[in-house]
């Protein structure tokens, strides 16, 4: 197979298996929007990132994008930059315009180094020339994912926590921790925003994709959870605003 096969029909585990992805490396929790208008691709890449354990949301044109963008909590954007209705260069500058700091990686078909320079002044943290390797596309994403939160390191601490994002592992005064998925995404959401507050709304936003039914009350179980697992006073609630975690960092 060669690098090309995510372009082709070829199913998705095929393309996965294709291209070296092997279900270890993805951060498990993290919500990526996918900006693309070939539905093919857009589809290739979706399973790919969902089966990495991302929460996945689409767009297959500029508006819908924007809109999505400006709507709903990403933390990283995917963004092709031939789409219908809007440009995605346009859309990446009245995203940064508005304030809204989201990693964002350009795609483009077109190699050439104009639209690179372009993407990176308008606002894009990084940028992949299609067509690309799958498990390049994932080291970048995490990267700029990494780097988003402020963290060099792999690796997030807070107190005797630890949590390994590329291995979906967490461990207790170096005890391993036993999680559920969704339990996981709280906490590695929790520990990505050490130090502030974030809302029962806001971890619902990113725990849940947009398809999917929401019901915040879940939150609140999870957190509970996790309290249990780690300690009723790992994770601090801040009345009427919502949870927080390392308020001393
Ligand atoms: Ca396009």
């Amino acid at each position: 197979m060669n690098r090309n096969s995510i372009r082709s029909g070829a199913r998705s585990a095929d393309v996965q298996a294709a291209l070296g992805y092997n279900g270890s490396g993805a951060d498990p929790d993290m919500r990526v929007l996918v900006v693309e208008d070939e539905a093919l691709l857009a589809g290739q890449l979706a399973d790919a990132l969902r089966q990495g354990g991302y929460v996945v949301d689409c767009a297959a044109d500029g508006e819908r994008a924007e809109f999505l963008g400006q709507t709903e909590q990403y933390d990283a954007v995917l963004l092709d930059l031939g789409l219908p209705r809007l440009d995605g260069l346009t859309v990446l500058r009245r995203w940064r315009d508005a304030g809204l700091a989201m990693p964002v990686i350009i795609l483009t078909a077109r190699d050439s180094w104009h639209e690179k320079v372009q993407g990176i002044d308008g606002g894009a943290d990084d940028y992949m020339a299609k067509p690309f390797r799958m498990e390049e596309l994932l080291a970048r994403l995490r990267g700029v994912i990494r780097r988003a939160a402020g963290q060099v390191t792999p690796s997030l601490r807070a107190g005797a926590v630890c949590l390994d994002p590329r291995l979906s592992k967490v461990t207790l005064d170096g005890t391993p921790v036993k999680l559920t998925s969704h339990e996981f995404r709280v906490l590695s959401y929790l520990m990505h925003h050490s130090g502030r507050v974030v809302s029962q709304g806001e971890l619902t936003e990113h725990i849940y994709s947009q398809t999917f039914d929401r019901d915040s009350n879940t939150v609140e179980v999870f957190i509970a959870r996790l309290r249990r697992k780690l300690g009723a006073s790992f994770i601090e609630t801040v009345r009427g605003l919502g949870y927080r975690i390392g308020a001393d960092a």
